[in-house]
């Protein structure tokens, strides 16, 4: 059992002088510096950083999460030139694809040059790297002046973590350190896009969407994996189980009438139903516990990890939760519901 250190940097004010958030940004790059391990917040989700050109610290990251070793790690760089000091070749393509979403929740595929240590990359010719724009993810890499490895900081299985809450409840014991940085903003992982060829490829649907990919660069492909479950993932992360609740998770189209009658048939067998839905489908809904997602998709996207985790055994039996449309962030959000579903889906068209 480790000692975890947290930090709260979300209600410091301003003062003049070393304020108690530089600190913890200093004492945090000095555990990171040693080889140790610590959750930082970013746009996208809690990451679980460790010095990605130390194998040994980089295990810790393995170890700490139960993540299986051949699904690789994003490595995180405050600069362009951090991100050119670990590949072979900043292609054209990666470098239109960064003057247009970098920093931001998008993660770039190239080949390594075997910088970062080779448990990042699973073994893997490429590496996947990220600027992220969040302030404290910032200001944390370019103090610690290392590229951190960083997956999401949760149990690996579970839903990514959103609050510093999630991360203290799967990871506590087992990581060095926490900055709580208050929830994260999107919501869910960034994109992923190979850019080692001539065309973007999708191997993970994020904020930054199909369509902003492709007016930045004219063409964009999505990895068939993403589309027919039955071929090779690229992605290698893509074929575990993923962001799976406490209890089943069914998925269910339709109308809020069709959806309340699912609802009350489970009621009847005995179980006890939670429902997660957007404000407008949920208003006219009875269960056993709602948790509702806003009505516009970017907040479904916020607020669906935190849903998924809110439901317990102690309190339900089944979670129902609506679909989305297929398009924008929605296929990201779709992307994750059916992993956490398993596919589990009852339809009604
Ligand atoms: P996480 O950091 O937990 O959001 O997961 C990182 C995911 O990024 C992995 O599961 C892969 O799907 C993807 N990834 C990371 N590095 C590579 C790579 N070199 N090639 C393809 N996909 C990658
Ligand atoms: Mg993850």
């Amino acid at each position: 059992m480790i000692e975890t250190k947290r930090w709260n940097l979300t209600s410091h004010a301003p003062s003049s002088g070393q304020e108690p958030a530089d600190q913890a940004v200093l004492d945090a790059s000095h555990m990171l510096q040693s080889g140790k391990t610590v959750a930082f917040p970013t746009e996208t989700v809690y990451g679980l950083g460790a010095d990605a050109t130390n194998e040994s610290a980089v295990q810790r990251i393995f170890t700490a999460k139960g993540r299986p070793a051949d699904n690789p790690l994003i490595a995180h760089v405050a600069t362009k030139d951090q991100l050119q000091n670990l590949v072979e070749e900043l292609t054209p393509l990666a470098d239109c694809l960064i003057e247009a979403f970098a920093p931001g929740p998008i993660t770039f595929v190239l080949r390594s040059n075997g910088v970062c240590a080779s448990n990042v990359t699973a073994g893997l010719s490429t590496v996947g790297i990220r600027m992220p724009a969040h302030p404290v993810a910032q200001r944390l890499l370019s103090t610690c002046d290392i590229p951190l490895a960083a997956p999401s900081a949760n149990t690996s299985g579970k839903p990514s973590p959103t609050r510093a809450d999630h991360v203290w409840a799967d990871l506590y014991g087992r990581i060095d350190g926490l900055i709580d940085g208050g929830k994260t903003g999107v919501g869910l992982e960034s994109t992923v896009v190979d850019c080692t060829g001539e065309i973007p490829v999708i191997l993970r649907p994020g904020a930054i969407t199909q369509d902003q990919i492709k007016a930045a660069w004219g063409s964009v492909m999505t990895d068939p994996a993403l589309v027919a479950t039955t071929s090779q993932p690229k992605a290698p992360g893509m074929k575990y189980t993923h962001y799976a609740p406490e209890v089943p998770l069914i998925l269910a189209s339709g109308t809020a009438d069709f959806l309340q009658k699912q609802i009350t048939a489970e009621q009847a067998q005995g179980k006890r139903v939670g429902l997660l839905a957007t404000d407008h489908t949920a208003k006219d809904i009875h269960a056993d516990r709602i948790y509702t997602l806003g009505d516009e998709l970017p907040v479904v996207a916020q607020r669906l990890y935190d849903g998924l985790r809110l439901f317990k055994k102690s309190d339900v039996d089944v979670i129902f939760c609506e679909t989305f449309p297929e398009e924008g962030i929605g296929l990201a959000i779709m992307n994750r519901l059916k992993k956490a579903a398993d596919d589990n889906m009852n339809g009604f068209s």
